[in-house]
């Protein structure tokens, strides 16, 4: 009996795939093939029969994405079954994890080492990869996204050969594989940079609209400071976390409270806010002024995890742009008085954040201080001149688009924004110069 080589074994993986349509659905595709891979060897045999069939191959985390980033009509990749921690280092909190491992499964998994990661975005849905490659952040002047703490990384490039990058091996192509944007490679590993596991303890309150003006001083006097504006009204609502060690005690949310605040209020209830304004548009600012009155005065102290991050079930669509920081209040003021001129009617609230500076050549806190604005849909309404008209605010301020989130731009653009995107395209062009890891969205914004 002969046995099987790996790329025999490729092919037994491709199954053949229906649809695909990603959380915001605002982009679809249609794969010729899915594969799900359970070993590296698998991901290596993939690309290279991907090769020999002359199909691109896409990997896939969470489809969290609401650009079609993640989108192919070639074969799909996920890394579901590459999950888990492969070894910790709890002097350093130098831990590897399979690139296919979901955010929320973390804190189970680096339990037993006391670590956690520095800072989160709003959700914890991502795979490890699908978020350090879009350059997913949370909020906080003194933390970077979460690509920021990639020490070192394992890739399938396109020829299926595997690369390691780290601060000992290839180490001046970290700072394009830590944000790749899925264009070099298959991840397969990354090894994070944690902390030790710590509290967070808020305090949400509505306050007045004019609180941006102070943006900066807020920003640098907490850990993690953020704020909501609710379109249509005077009020943002401002929520400030400050870091404290385990021992400090938790005063988590009552889980009645939690129910009422998560379940009600920011899932049930906002759906339902949100098909009333979508049926009746008239009504939106009322409601979002009876939102600003019923949403988060409170404080409470919890695990990291759970403070940074909260279930979202209503869908929507974003456009999400990284200011330098002292841009944002202007920016701000203007989007206002353009939705108050326009007639729109937007029911979703205006988010605000900040992150330190990088050095990841295509990170939109590159080589600054930024502030985040993402502008919010419903799902049911049409994003596109609420985005298109935003959009040119931002650019006017210096914006650069978050790169999972919707955008009108193309790499025209981004080679005036990012001053080393020639040098992340010249290692695109080492790692996968027969772009087997392209998409329609790649050759948008990187070029064919
Ligand atoms: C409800 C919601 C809340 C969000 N909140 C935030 C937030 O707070 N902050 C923020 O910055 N963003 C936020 N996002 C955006 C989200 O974090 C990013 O779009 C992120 O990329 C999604 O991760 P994913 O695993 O779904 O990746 P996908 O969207 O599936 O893929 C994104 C990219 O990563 C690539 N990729 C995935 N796995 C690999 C791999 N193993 N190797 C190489 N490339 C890979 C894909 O090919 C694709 O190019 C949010 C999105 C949603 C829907």
């Amino acid at each position: 009996m002969t046995a099987t080589t790996p790329d025999q074994t490729a092919e037994a993986l491709l199954r053949t795939s229906g649809a695909w349509r990603n959380w915001g659905r605002s982009e679809g595709s249609r794969p010729v093939f899915r594969a799900s891979p359970s070993s590296v060897d698998q991901v290596q045999a993939l690309v290279r029969t991907a090769r020999e069939r002359g199909l691109p191959v896409k990997t896939v985390g969470a489809g969290h994405s609401f650009t079609a980033i993640a989108a192919t009509d070639g074969i799909l990749v996920d890394l579901d079954q590459l999950q888990g921690v492969i070894s910790a280092d709890v002097e350093t909190g130098r831990v590897r994890v399979a690139a296919g491992t979901r955010l929320h499964r973390l804190p189970e998994l680096l339990a037993p080492y006391g670590l956690a990661l520095p800072n989160m975005g709003d959700i914890d849905r991502q795979s490890i990869a699908g978020a350090t490659s879009t350059g997913t952040h949370g909020t906080g002047l003194g933390f970077g996204g979460l690509a920021t703490m990639i020490t070192a990384a394992v890739l399938v490039t396109g020829d299926g050969s595997l690369l390691r990058v780290s601060e000992a091996e290839n180490t001046e192509l970290l700072p394009a594989v830590r944000l790749g944007l899925g264009a070099l490679g298959i991840l397969v590993e990354l090894e994070l940079q944690l902390v030790p596991a710590f509290l967070l303890r808020a305090v949400e309150h509505p306050e007045p609209f004019e609180v941006i003006d102070e943006f900066r001083a807020r920003v640098e006097a907490a850990d993690h400071f953020e704020l909501y504006w609710w379109p249509h009204t005077d009020r943002v609502m401002t929520k400030t976390n400050t870091r404290l060690p385990l021992d400090a005690g938790r005063a988590p949310v009552g889980a009645f409270s939690n129910w009422i605040e998560e379940e009600v209020m920011s899932n049930g209830a906002l759906a339902l806010m949100c098909n009333l304004g979508h049926l009746a548009p008239g009504v939106t600012p009322s409601i979002n002024r009876l939102a600003t009155k019923v949403y988060g005065d409170r404080e409470y102290a919890d695990d990291s995890y759970e403070v940074f991050t909260a279930p979202r079930r209503v869908r929507f669509r974003e456009m999400e742009y990284a200011l330098p920081l002292d841009e944002v209040p202007a920016a701000l003021h203007e989007l206002r008085a353009m939705i108050d001129a326009s007639g729109w009617r937007i029911s979703f609230p205006v988010e605000v954040r900040a992150a330190a500076p990088d050095e990841n050549w295509l990170s939109t806190a590159h080589g600054r201080e930024s502030g985040y604005i993402a502008v919010h849909r419903y799902v049911k309404d049409d994003p596109e001149q609420y985005f298109r008209a935003a959009e040119q605010i931002f650019l006017a301020h210096g914006g650069r688009p978050h790169w999972g989130k919707m955008h009108y731009l193309d790499a025209a653009v981004f080679s005036e924004r990012y001053p080393r995107f020639g040098d992340f395209l010249a290692v695109r062009d080492r790692l996968d110069p027969q772009r087997v890891f392209r998409n329609a969205y790649l050759d948008r914004v990187l070029g064919a």
